[in-house]
Order: structure tokens, then C-alpha cells, then sequence
């Protein structure tokens, strides 16, 4: 039901920015997707995925980190009927000690950035009478966990973003809203596994199931398949009166 619609998904050659796109391109959507890289094997993912699903998929570079670069991205497009904002990083570490350019990035790419392809986006669903705008937050936009302080700080300000983007937008054909998944194990949970095991002084084991899968009730990781069908609902004519708000995809985390 996609069909003639063009997505845009920031950070979509790895993890669940990845998913998300491959469920839009299932239901129809031609796709852009992007990376701060340049690697053949990003160009090829592209490829695959066209092959996959029989719709147009592209590859654009631009670092989500840098606002100018956020634009261009959109521009780049040339439309953009969906916008998913997924690109994020972590890092994790006690306030005091905490680097301040990892900070910086934090906020830059995992918050600023959806402000930024957001602005660039608007205009062109405006001219296009439709829109659908979904900020990947997390669990951590909801709720805290020690250590964790600029990742939570930008995902607690996605959730705001949102909020204001659906109310901008609400006498509109456009909605806005956000994801909060619990944990899912892509790269950037691996990545983080060494840290809390150091921070803990605990076992992989034991961060995966006393840490992570701890505070998620169902006991089970999230897919990204379940989160790309979340997205793809939101994209839907059902989900055209839900705006400015957040669904949890998280295994009953936050009702704890
Ligand atoms: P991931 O590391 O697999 O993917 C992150 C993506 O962002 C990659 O494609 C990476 O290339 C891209 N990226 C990183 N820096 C970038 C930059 N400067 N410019 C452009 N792209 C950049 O991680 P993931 O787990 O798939 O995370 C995706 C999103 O989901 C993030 O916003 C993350 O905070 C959120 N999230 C993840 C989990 C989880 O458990 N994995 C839970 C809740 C929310």
C-alpha cells in the first residue's frame, strides 16, 4: 500500500534503521537509504534490497552529526513521503567521566539530527498532502539507567520533538511519532555488552540477562522486524489519527 511513496531512513545499513527499511520496501515504498559511509557494500545493500522487494532503493551518503548534512540528505532525496529518523549511537559512562565529544555526538546525532531532515522534510509532505514522520527513541526516552546520560537525555528530547512536530502538523495529513523499542540485539548492543561488563564486573552472560533482559519483562529481545512492522502500521490509513504520541514495542519494560 506503499506503492509510490518514497522513505528515507537515517542510519539504515545496519540494525534496525535496516529492518524498518526492508518491511517499508515489502509494503511497496521506494527507499533511500543512508550511512556515513561510502563502502561498496553499502551501494550493494541498496541493490539487494531493490532485487528483494521490486522497488527503487538508493544509497545516500551524509552524516547524521552534521545538520547541513542532515538537509542535504532530504534534499538529496528529492521527496520524502516517510521519514524515519533511526540513526543513533551509545555510549556508556558515569556523568563525571563521561567524554564531552561523545556528548556532543550523542546529542547531535541521536536528537538534532531528526530536528534538521524534519525541517527539510516538512516542506515537501506539505506539497505532497501527505506525510508520515517516525523518531526511533527507545525505552531510554521514557524511563533512565545509570551511565547512560546522554543517550537518555536525546531520546527523552525526541519524545518532546515529537510532540511538537504532531501538534505542527496535526490540521494536516502528516503525523509524527515515535518508537520506543527495549532492547534489541543489533550492533549497537553488542557494542555496548564490553562496557557493562566492565561497569558491572559481570559476565556477557550475565549483562544479557541480568542487565539488559532484566528490566524486559517478556524476557526476549525486540526484532526489527517487529519494530519495521510498527513503523509500517504507522504509515497506514488505521494510524492517520495518531500523532505526537510514542508507542513501546518493549516487552512490558516501562510498565514496570
Ligand atoms: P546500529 O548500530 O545497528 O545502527 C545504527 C545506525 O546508525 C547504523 O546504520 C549506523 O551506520 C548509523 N549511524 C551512526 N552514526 C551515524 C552518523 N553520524 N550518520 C549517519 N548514520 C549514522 O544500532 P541500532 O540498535 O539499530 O540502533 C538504531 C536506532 O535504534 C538508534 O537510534 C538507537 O538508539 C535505537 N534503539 C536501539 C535499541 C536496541 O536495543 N538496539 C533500543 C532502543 C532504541
Amino acid at each position: 500500500f506503499l506503492t509510490g511513496k518514497t522513505a528515507i531512513v537515517t542510519g539504515s545499513n545496519s540494525g534496525i534503521g535496516l529492518g524498518v527499511a526492508h518491511r517499508l520496501a515489502r509494503a511497496g515504498a521506494d527507499m533511500v537509504l543512508n550511512s556515513f559511509t561510502d563502502r561498496d557494500e553499502d551501494h550493494a545493500l541498496a541493490e539487494e534490497m531493490a532485487r528483494e522487494h521490486g522497488v527503487t532503493v538508493r544509497y545516500i551518503k551524509a552524516d547524521m552529526s552534521k545538520g547541513d548534512e542532515c538537509r542535504a540528505l532530504i534534499e538529496q532525496a528529492g521527496t520524502c513521503d516517510i521519514l524515519i529518523n533511526n540513526a543513533g549511537i551509545q555510549h556508556v559512562a558515569p556523568i563525571p567521566e563521561f567524554p564531552v565529544e561523545k556528548w556532543d555526538a550523542i546529542i547531535a546525532i541521536n536528537m538534532n539530527s531528526s530536528f534538521h531532515t524534519t525541517a527539510a522534510a516538512l516542506p515537501m509532505m506539505r506539497k505532497a498532502g501527505w506525510g508520515r514522520i517516525v523518531n526511533i527513541a527507545s525505552a531510554h526516552g521514557l524511563t533512565a539507567s545509570p551511565f547512560k546520560s546522554a543517550y537518555v537525555a536525546a531520546k527523552h528530547g525526541v519524545i518532546g520533538l515529537t510532540k511538537v512536530t504532531g501538534l505542527e502538523t496535526a490540521r494536516e495529513n502528516i503525523t509524527c511519532n515515535a518508537i520506543c523499542p527495549g532492547y534489541v540485539l543489533t550492533p549497537l548492543v553488542e557494542a555496548q555488552i564490553p562496557d557493562t561488563m566492565k561497569e558491572y564486573g559481570m559476565s556477557r552472560e550475565d549483562v544479557i540477562t541480568k542487565v539488559m533482559l532484566e528490566r524486559q519483562p517478556s524476557k526476549e529481545f525486540v526484532t526489527v522486524e517487529e519494530l519495521g512492522d510498527t513503523a509500517v502500521f504507522l504509515c497506514s490509513d488505521a494510524a492517520a489519527q495518531i500523532t505526537g504520541t510514542s508507542i513501546s514495542v518493549d516487552g512490558g519494560w516501562t510498565a514496570l
